[in-house]
C-alpha cells in the first residue's frame, strides 16, 4: 500500500535550533549504523523509518560504511526513500559521512580528498539522491593536513552535492582548527556529532564548551551506550541483543559493578515515571550543546520508548546529583 506520511506528525516531538544555522533538528533522532544491514528484517527497517518519520523525526543518519556488509545501510534507506518517502524529500535531513575503512588500498579511508569526494559520490548514488544534507568527517585524520579534509568539505558544500558539513569524533582543539578553516573558505561548520552517554563523557572536558562558543550544533550518538544505558542487559544477555549480535561491545564489560549502577540508575527513572532509555536521553539533552540526541533501534517498540524522552521534563538538580555517581566515564568500554 502507499505510504501516506501522518498528518499529524510534526505535533509530536520538539525541535532545536543547530547551533547559528537556519536549521532545526528533532531533539531524538535516528541513525542506521546497526539493525539496517542485511542481516535484518526489511520490512522491520521499513516500519522502524516511517514510524520514525511519522512521529517528526525529520532527521535519519547515516555513513558509508553503515551494514552490514558496509554500504547496506545506505542503499536499504534508499529503497525506504524510492518506496515510500521520496515525496518527502524535502522535509528530510539526511547525513552521510566518509572516515573509517570502506575499500581497499590507501584510498579508501581516513581524510584525503580524493577518499571523501569519491565515496560521497558512492554514497549518494546507493541512496539514489542528488545531494545529502550533511556530509561529515566521520574520524580526524593525524597524518593528513587538516586544510584538505576541511577543503573536501567545502567542495562538497560548493558542488552541490551537501548542503551542510559536519565533523565527528574530533576532539575541542580539532573542532575549533575546523571551524577556523571552513570559516575561512566560506563555508560554516553546521555540526559536530561526538559520542556522549552516561559511560562517556568526553564531551564534558572542552568540547561541549566549544561548540557553544563558536555556535556549532552538536548531535550525540549511541546517547544509549548501544543499549548498556537501558535495561536490556539486567536480566541476562539475549540473544537478539547487540552483545549478541554484533561485535562492537563485549559481554565481559557486563560486570557485577556495572549492573550494580544501572540498577540504581533505573530506581532514579522509575522514580520519575520514566524508563531508564527514557532517563538515558533526557539526561544527554540537559546539556546546552546537544541539539539532538542520536539514537538506533531495533524494533518500532524501542523507538517509540525512545521518542517520547523528546518531549519529557527536564531533570532536577537533584535528580542529575543522584545520577551523578552512577554516570561513570569508561565503566563500559575505552573506545576511542
Ligand atoms: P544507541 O546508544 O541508541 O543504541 C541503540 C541500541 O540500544 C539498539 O540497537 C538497541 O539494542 C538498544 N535500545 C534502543 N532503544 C532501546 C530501548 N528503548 N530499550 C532498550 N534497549 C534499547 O545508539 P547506537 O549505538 O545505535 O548509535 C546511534 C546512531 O549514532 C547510529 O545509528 C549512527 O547513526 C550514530 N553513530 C555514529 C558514530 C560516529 O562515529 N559518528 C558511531 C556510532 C553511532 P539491541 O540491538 O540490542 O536491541
Amino acid at each position: 500500500m502507499a505510504y501516506e506520511a501522518h498528518p499529524d506528525r510534526y505535533d509530536t516531538i520538539p525541535y532545536a535550533r543547530c547551533g547559528r544555522s537556519g536549521i532545526q533538528l528533532p531533539r531524538v533522532s535516528l541513525g542506521l549504523w546497526n539493525n539496517f544491514g542485511d542481516d535484518r528484517d526489511r520490512g522491520v527497517q521499513r516500519d522502524i523509518v516511517l514510524r520514525a518519520f511519522d512521529q517528526g523525526v525529520t532527521h535519519i543518519d547515516l555513513a558509508n560504511n553503515y551494514g552490514p556488509p558496509p554500504g547496506a545501510a545506505e542503499r536499504v534507506f534508499g529503497e525506504i526513500l524510492a518506496s515510500d518517502l521520496a515525496p518527502y524529500r524535502d522535509e528530510l535531513i539526511i547525513s552521510s559521512k566518509a572516515g573509517f575503512d570502506m575499500w581497499a588500498g590507501p584510498y579508501g579511508e581516513w581524510g584525503s580528498r580524493k577518499y571523501l569526494l569519491a565515496s560521497l559520490d558512492q554514497s549518494l548514488s546507493r541512496m539514489g539522491i542528488d545531494y545529502v544534507d550533511i556530509f561529515y568527517s566521520h574520524r580526524f585524520d593525524p597524518d593528513t593536513p587538516l586544510e584538505e579534509t576541511m577543503g573536501a568539505l567545502a567542495t562538497a558544500v560548493n558542488s552541490g552535492r551537501a548542503l551542510y558539513a559536519g565533523i565527528s569524533n574530533y576532539d575541542d582543539e580539532q573542532t575549533r582548527r575546523a571551524h577556523a578553516i571552513l570559516n575561512d573558505m566560506g563555508v560554516p561548520l553546521l555540526i559536530h556529532q561526538p559520542r556522549y552517554n552516561f559511560f562517556d563523557r568526553r564531551p564534558e572536558s572542552g568540547l561541549f564548551d566549544a561548540l557553544v562558543e563558536l555556535g556549532v550544533g552538536g548531535i550525540v550518538y549511541s546517547p544509549l551506550a548501544q543499549g548498556l544505558a537501558t535495561t536490556r542487559y539486567l536480566d541476562g544477555i539475549p540473544s537478539d541483543s547487540r552483545v549478541r549480535t554484533a561485535n562492537w561491545i563485549d559481554e565481559k564489560r557486563i560486570t557485577p559493578e556495572y549492573l550494580d549502577h544501572v540498577r540504581a540508575l533505573n530506581a532514579i527513572a522509575e522514580g520519575r515515571g520514566q524508563t531508564l532509555a527514557q532517563m538515558a536521553l533526557t539526561w544527554t539533552l540537559r546539556h546546552p550543546a546537544v541539539t539532538s540526541t542520536l539514537i538506533g533501534a531495533s524494533s518500532v517498540a524501542q523507538l517509540d520508548d525512545n521518542l517520547a524522552a523528546a518531549s519529557a521534563a527536564p531533570l532536577t538538580a537533584d535528580e542529575i546529583a543522584a545520577i551523578e555517581p552512577h554516570a561513570i566515564h569508561r565503566l563500559v568500554d575505552d573506545w576511542l
